[in-house]
């Protein structure tokens, strides 16, 4: 993992969970400002760095003061579109206090099905770096129905790593990485370090759903795993909460999951 620090194109995801509090699944501001911190930072390093960021149904919800409950599409397509805005509005001015600005783009899985779609979507973001902007992605949940949705934002990171061909995606997330059993009910559950090949002992690892807040559980980030990986990229998947994390990472630390790409 020594070349880590080498990965220049860094995608980087947040779900939901890690983004609100779990009390009130409110924006969560302190981790967020300190993981625009630590872009922000990344990219004056000479990185280049994508956010794929879920909160815009939690951050909807919460601003219209509602509960945090299981909702019919109609009602999260909503939600989403209120919190979007709210999303955004926050990471462009935390983004702009550290002299960077981002550029959004909402996603719908035909985009990337559709190969012309794909290519001006490729432009966007190759524009956006080459501007010096952040691209925050999302997918374009008030206008996604069943079928054009990519079933979470931890597939939808890993379609976004590979269209913009990033060296590496982590994923950051409510728990440490993937362990062997459930370590919420399991207390001798042990982390893996490193997956070379996600075989059928490592799907067994995974468990089921996520939480209220967020839509992913392990086995999507398995999925997200496995796309990147068949495409050369490695993932990793950490606890977002404490983002300062993420420059131990780019210092070589094992710290998460680690997922090898495949050899191409
Ligand atoms: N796109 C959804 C949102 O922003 C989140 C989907 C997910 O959590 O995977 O609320």
């Amino acid at each position: 993992m020594n070349n880590i620090g080498d990965c220049r194109r860094i995608t980087v995801k947040i779900g939901s969970s890690t983004l609100t509090h779990a009390a009130t699944g409110r924006l969560n501001i302190r981790r967020i400002e300190a993981l625009v911190r630590v872009l922000s930072d990344m990219k004056n390093a000479g990185k280049e760095v994508v956010l794929v960021s879920s909160g815009a149904v939690a951050a909807g919800a919460s601003k219209l003061g509602l509960p945090m409950q299981k909702r019919s599409l109609a009602e999260k397509q909503a939600l989403a579109a209120v919190g979007q805005t709210e999303l955004m509005r926050l990471y462009e001015r935390l983004f702009a206090s550290y002299g960077h600005s981002v550029g959004q783009i909402l996603m719908t899985k035909d985009v990337v099905d559709d190969g012309h779609r794909l290519e001006l979507v490729k432009n966007t973001f190759r524009m956006l770096f080459d501007l010096g902007c952040i691209p925050i992605v999302n997918e374009n949940d008030s206008v996604s129905s069943e079928e054009l949705q990519f079933g979470g934002n931890d597939t939808l990171s890993a379609y976004v790593a590979t269209v913009c061909e990033s060296d590496l995606l982590i994923n950051l997330t409510d728990i440490d990485g993937l362990y062997d059993s459930d370590p919420r009910k399991n207390p001798d559950a042990r982390l893996i370090h490193r997956v070379e090949e996600i075989d059928d002992t490592i799907l067994g690892f995974a468990g089921g759903a996520g939480t209220e807040r967020g839509t992913g559980g392990m086995a999507t980030k398995l999925k997200a795993a496995g796309i990147v990986g068949d495409k050369g990229i490695p993932m990793i998947i950490m606890n977002g909460r404490d983002p300062l994390k993420l420059y131990s990472i780019l210092d070589g630390e094992s710290i998460g999951t680690y997922f090898d790409p495949k050899k191409i």
